[in-house]
Parts: structure tokens; C-alpha cells; sequence
């Protein structure tokens, strides 16, 4: 055998995913991600991808589900759970009990939430304080434009959804960093402590309210305004969900225009490609099911987290359709866990392990386990599942890498992929890799964003 055939056999193929495209695909990758960059730039928070979805859904021929409705092959439902989860499915020709194929990622990201009583005016300025959900780096938030978006539920019962920021026109908030001039002190601190929790402060106003002699008149201003358009007061924001999240569009990165720069990719990038691929199926063998869930960022706790019972009241309702037992059909399903993982920064060569990391254009990153200290908190996916997936992907001309977080004694982090395995449902890891992850601007390549498509339709199809 000659040397490079033996190579070609023998050694795992590292070439970028260019060199490996089929014909047609360039095109393919690009139209797909023009609507990815678009549903991006329309849904910025997990309430607006739900409801995006979901019309989107609607328009493919997808109806609300109506537990006790018959259900036959090739019927398209979907639930939206309580305005900020959505699950999709598309009924297969077999049975429910003999399982279920799952693509789940989730749709909330990191972001400054604001507080119960976020209002406060100090030395002239308003500011609204906030709490940030999920893991950020502070520091990374400050001296960037940012929006406001969410609803208000008023007294009275009323529901108002407030976007600030978004509209051409429309004015943001930030908060500014510290001159360099004076950020001596502030420059040898540790990076985490360079900008505090209490330091989020979204600016807010600095005029005064005219003609009137009480205190606090700049923040009685920035009230009035909300007052006007919202016709919201300030007891209101106890009982809303207001969000800080950066007020820019996605967009192409690189002169190439090779990639993606955007908010919220984490997981939105592997959200729409589950979301999509589900709508481009046609009747399945297996019922398939996008499974686009909350409060991952925040450990998947709460009604609308993974953890939630949700899910499972939603699939025993599909089981029962069938006369099928909700474990039984756990028991033979396969869950693809959608989730973004770290690509390679030869910037920071220093925290990859570059024999086992994901690269930009390696394309769709399998994870056979994640976790922390020793694979703690991973489901840690079995040969013979990572070997079923490997075939699928291989038979449909996916192009795809392995991937690990980072070196084994930097870190790590979790999915959701556990709370699915802990169902007794065989999950695996998969995902793009993501640079400047949980930044303000985090940065994929299409060929990446485009394989995770890719992949999840494979694995619906197979
Ligand atoms: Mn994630
Ligand atoms: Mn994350």
C-alpha cells in the first residue's frame, strides 16, 4: 500500500472542512446562513426565539398540540411552554414505544437581567442596576451599547412588552468603563474584580424632570418616559422580566466573510439548526422532536429548564396518543444534546488541548463527555452510541470533529445532555464550536454552523 493511501486509512483526517466540501455545499452553507444571521437579529431573548419559532412552525404547517388529539405519520405539533421553551415533533411511521430521535439545545443566553427595583439616581445620573444570569466575564459588558427588551406585568394584570434599543432611532444604555487616565488602581486588580456585580449599572438618564423642586428629579424623568410609553411605574418592575443584552445586529467576522459574530450564539447557533432541520423533514421513520428548552445558563432548574417536568408531560401526552408507555419510549430513544463547545484560540493556546480540541471549519464537534475535575457532572456517551452517530454523520457527508472542552486541569462546563441521560435516554454531545464563548460577540464559522444542520438532520432522517 503506498504511503499516503496507508495515511489516508490509518490517521484521522485533520484537513479543513473546505477541502472536504461537497459540490453544491458552498452555495447551501451560505443561503443557510443568511437565515440564521436573519432569526438571530429578530430573536435576541429566549421569550422572542419562542415566539419566532414557533411562527416560523406555523407557516411550515406545524399546529399546537392538543393532548388527546389523534395523531398519525407525519403529523407536525408543537407546544410552547409558558412563552419561553418550545417543543416540536413530526410523527414518525413506527411506534412511540420503539422510540423517539431527540435534537435539544437551549435558546436562553447570558445577559444583564435587571433588578426587582432596578431604579436609582446618584450625583445627577439614573442608572438601573442589574443581575447578570449565567456565566459572564463583567468586564466584558461595559462601554458597549445594550438594549432593553421584556415584558412587564403591571398591577392591574396588563402585559406590556418593552424593546428599547433595537429600532434605528432608538437610544441605548451602557455602562461606561473607567478612563484609563484614572484606571491605575482599577488595571492591577485580578481581571474578575476589575468591574464588581454592583459596578452594572445601565445608564439610564441625566436630565432632570423641568420645573419641579423635589429630589430625585432625573430619575422621576426616565420614569415619565417609561410612563409614557409603557404606562408602566416603578412598583411595575417587580413584576417584569427586563433584560440588558447588546444592541448589535449579527454579522459576517473575518475579510474572508468565513464567519459569524453575534449575541447569543451559545445556543442559539445549534437552536435554529435543530429548529430547521425538524421543519425540512419529511415523514420520519422514528418520531422526531426539537426540544428548545430555558434556564440551561442558569443549571436548567425552573419550570421552563430541563429539568423541568414539561418535557415529559409532552412526550407521555404523544405516548398516549399510542397507547405507548412514556418509558418504553425513553428507554429506545436517542438524544442528540445540542450544545455549543470552545473552538481552538491560538490566542490562548495555553488552555486547549490541541489534540483533542474543536476547531473553526473542522465542522460539527461530537463530545463524548463534558464535565469538570475528572468528567464530573457529564453523562459520558457509550462507544457503541458515539460509534451509531459516527456512522450516520460518515453515511450523510457531515463533516465533523471531536471535540473537549479545554486541558483537562483548566475547567470545563456542563449541558443538558445529563438531565436527558438521567431520563434513561442514550445522549450525546454535540456541537459548534464558539469563540469569545458567552462574550457580548461570540464568533462561529458557517461551515461549522452549517454541519450542525447538517448533523441534526442526519440524525432525524437516519
Ligand atoms: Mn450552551
Ligand atoms: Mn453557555
Amino acid at each position: 500500500m503506498k504511503q499516503e493511501e496507508l495515511r489516508k486509512r490509518l490517521l484521522l483526517d485533520r484537513s479543513s472542512g473546505y477541502d472536504r466540501l461537497a459540490p453544491g455545499e458552498l452555495e447551501r452553507m451560505e443561503e443557510y446562513c443568511d437565515g440564521y444571521k436573519a432569526f438571530l437579529n429578530a430573536a435576541r431573548t429566549e421569550r422572542e426565539w419562542a415566539a419566532q419559532a414557533a411562527a416560523l412552525a406555523e407557516e411550515r404547517g406545524f399546529r399546537p398540540f392538543v393532548p388527546g388529539q389523534p395523531l398519525a405519520a407525519g403529523d407536525k405539533i408543537y407546544t410552547v411552554n409558558r412563552g419561553k421553551a418550545l417543543t416540536l415533533a413530526v410523527i414518525g411511521t413506527e411506534p412511540l414505544e420503539r422510540g423517539a430521535v431527540i435534537g435539544a439545545a437551549h435558546i436562553d443566553s447570558p445577559r444583564l437581567d435587571l433588578k426587582p427595583a432596578p431604579l436609582v439616581e446618584q450625583d445627577g445620573l439614573c442608572t438601573l442596576k442589574t443581575h447578570y444570569y449565567g456565566g459572564i466575564r463583567k468586564y466584558q459588558w461595559v462601554s458597549i451599547p445594550l438594549e432593553l427588551v421584556g415584558v412587564v406585568v403591571c398591577a392591574d394584570g396588563k402585559r406590556v412588552e418593552v424593546s428599547i434599543g433595537r429600532d434605528p432611532g432608538d437610544p441605548v444604555l451602557t455602562i461606561p468603563d473607567l478612563l484609563p487616565h484614572l484606571g491605575d488602581k482599577q488595571s492591577k486588580k485580578p481581571l474578575y474584580q476589575g468591574i464588581e456585580g454592583e459596578q452594572l449599572n445601565l445608564l439610564a438618564g441625566s436630565r432632570p424632570y423641568p420645573d419641579d423642586d423635589g429630589k430625585d428629579r432625573v430619575k422621576l424623568a426616565v420614569m415619565n418616559v417609561l410612563y409614557e410609553k409603557y404606562g408602566i411605574t416603578e412598583a411595575d418592575f417587580l413584576s417584569a422580566e427586563l433584560s440588558a443584552i447588546p444592541a448589535f445586529p449579527a454579522g459576517d467576522v473575518g475579510l474572508d466573510r468565513s464567519m459569524i459574530g453575534a449575541y447569543g450564539q451559545d445556543d442559539r447557533v445549534c437552536a435554529y439548526a435543530a429548529l430547521r432541520a425538524l421543519l425540512d423533514l419529511g415523514t420520519p421513520r422514528r418520531t422526531c422532536v426539537a426540544l428548545l428548552v430555558d434556564k440551561e445558563e442558569v443549571g436548567s432548574m425552573g419550570v421552563t429548564g430541563m429539568q423541568s417536568q414539561a418535557f415529559d408531560r409532552f412526550m407521555e401526552e404523544l405516548c398516549r396518543a399510542q397507547g405507548a408507555a412514556l418509558r418504553d419510549c425513553f428507554a429506545n430513544s436517542f438524544c442528540l444534546s445540542a450544545d455549543v463547545t470552545a473552538a481552538y484560540d491560538p490566542n490562548f493556546a495555553e488552555v486547549y488541548e490541541r489534540n483533542n480540541a474543536a476547531y473553526l471549519n473542522g465542522g460539527v464537534g461530537l463530545c463524548k463527555y463534558t464535565g469538570s475535575r475528572g468528567k464530573s457532572g457529564s453523562s459520558d456517551a457509550a462507544a457503541e452510541l458515539v460509534g451509531s452517530v459516527r456512522r450516520i454523520l460518515d453515511q450523510a457527508g457531515v463533516i465533523w470533529q471531536m471535540a473537549e472542552l479545554g486541558k483537562v486541569d483548566e475547567g470545563g462546563g456542563g449541558t443538558i445532555a445529563l438531565y436527558m441521560a438521567n431520563r434513561n435516554i442514550d445522549t450525546l454531545d454535540a456541537g459548534t464550536p464558539v469563540l469569545a464563548m458567552h462574550s457580548p460577540y461570540e464568533v462561529t464559522a458557517k461551515l461549522d454552523c452549517y454541519m450542525t444542520y447538517r448533523c441534526m438532520k442526519a440524525v432525524f432522517e437516519a
